[in-house]
């Protein structure tokens, strides 16, 4: 099985620590983390994916709004620049070092171009600043 993220996402299960809008959207993130910590598979997807799923149902959500499409951009960008991966990829698995990797230019602000803009901005920050300290995605050495 493959799990379908959108760009932004790569970057916020870096700081999810089990809370989120609905007990709906937070039941479903925490089996998507499981599954990604047990090493499953990513496709990158365009639009909503696995994690917006039980927001497409309640009448304000954003997840189709251009703001969050720009953010998906500039996640993209961020993270195949800071991974090092082709334009062109779509397929990734992410292990312990990459996530290692990844938080460390989270706490540097090198993939932070995509949230200037996010409500949870300050609340990230924060987490980042603990040490991402208690959050849920630990993923496999390998
Ligand atoms: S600030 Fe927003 S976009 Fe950035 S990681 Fe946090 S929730 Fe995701």
């Amino acid at each position: 099985m493959t799990l379908r993220l959108r760009p932004h996402h790569l970057l916020c299960v870096l700081t999810y620590l089990g809370k989120g809008y609905t007990p709906a959207f937070v039941a479903n993130y925490e089996r998507i983390v499981a599954r990604l910590n047990d090493g499953e598979t990513i496709e990158i997807v365009e639009g909503p994916d696995d994690i917006c799923a039980p927001m497409l149902k309640e009448q304000d959500h954003h997840c189709h709004n251009d703001s969050v499409k720009l953010r998906d951009r500039q996640a993209l960008d961020a993270v195949i620049t800071e991974l090092g991966l082709g334009r062109d990829v779509r397929i990734i698995r992410l292990v312990s070092e990459d996530v290692a990797q990844l938080r460390q230019a989270f706490s540097n602000g090198a993939l932070r171009a995509a949230c200037q803009a996010c409500e949870w901005s300050e609340l990230c920050s924060g987490i980042a600043r603990k040490n991402f300290r208690g959050c849920r995605f630990q993923p496999p050495l390998s």
